[in-house]
């Protein structure tokens, strides 16, 4: 209770599968009397792309672009794009972000990736030297969770799709680790469109029923071992 959320999400359709992940969720999470923020990238209209326009006024070097560099000077002198600062602020403020996406090309979809291109920035989200378990966002939890069109079965190890923790390396430990942020479990609901309906109602409601329990959950180890062992 009174704990923050910021719920990322990048779904064009409120009437898909995820849409209705992200509804039980706000529910359930504000039931739990927790404050809940969405971030509805495609609504938003989001802006993906990392590029000059992200820097108000001078460019700390014209002659050549750099847009770690100048994302980095201009966050310090308080320079980034309206959109951006919005975000951070958001993410500034939660105790827990959570993802909520269908897998596009073992990832996440573009326009979510560009939020994190455009929204962790250096100064903002980790420094020099301070990364990983340094890094600037401590104290928070972060929490993927996603829809697949191939099955359980498709990606266990072995399987022609390989072990889903593979594709999650880039995304907990690449993004929200290298950031200092915490990971908790990911939460995966495998091809809800080849499943039942009784099936995807149990998937809702096993979200649900976890949403409950989730703050008493301990971050997973995220070493190379929880992804490759
Ligand atoms: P939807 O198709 O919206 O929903 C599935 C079903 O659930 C629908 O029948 C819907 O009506 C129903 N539903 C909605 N709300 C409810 C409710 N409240 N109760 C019960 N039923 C409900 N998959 C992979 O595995 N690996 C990949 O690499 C991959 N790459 C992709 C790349 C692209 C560009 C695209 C477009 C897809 C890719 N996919 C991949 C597939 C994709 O991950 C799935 O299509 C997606 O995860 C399904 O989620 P959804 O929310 O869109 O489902
Ligand atoms: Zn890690």
């Amino acid at each position: 209770p009174g704990k923050k959320v910021l719920i990322v999400y990048a779904h064009q359709e409120p009437k898909s599968f995820n849409g209705a992940l992200l509804k039980v969720a706000v529910e359930e999470l504000t039931k739990q009397g927790c404050s809940v923020t969405v971030s509805d990238l495609y609504a938003m209209q989001f802006e993906p792309r990392a590029t000059r326009n992200d820097i108000v006024g001078g460019l700390h070097n014209s002659e050549a672009f750099n847009y770690g560099v100048e994302t980095w000077e201009a966050y310090k002198r308080r320079g980034l794009s309206k959109d951006l600062v919005e975000e951070q602020k958001k993410v500034q403020e939660a105790d827990l972000l959570i993802f909520q996406f269908p897998l596009f090309w073992f990832n996440m979809p573009a326009i979510l990736k560009g939020w994190m291109d455009r929204v962790l920035v250096q100064g903002f989200a980790y420094d020099l030297s301070k990364a990983y378990d340094g890094g600037l966002l401590q104290d928070k939890l972060s929490l993927f969770s996603f829809t697949t069109g191939g099955s359980q079965e498709m990606y266990s190890k072995g399987s022609i799709s390989g072990d889903i923790r593979y594709i999650l390396w880039p995304m907990q430990h690449g993004i929200m680790h290298f950031c200092g942020v915490k990971v908790l479990e990911p939460h995966i609901c495998y091809a809800p469109a080849w499943v039942s309906e009784e099936k995807r109602k149990e998937m809702l409601t096993a979200w649900t029923q976890r949403l409950k329990t989730l703050w008493k959950e301990e971050p997973i180890d995220c070493s190379p071992d929880w992804y490759f062992k």
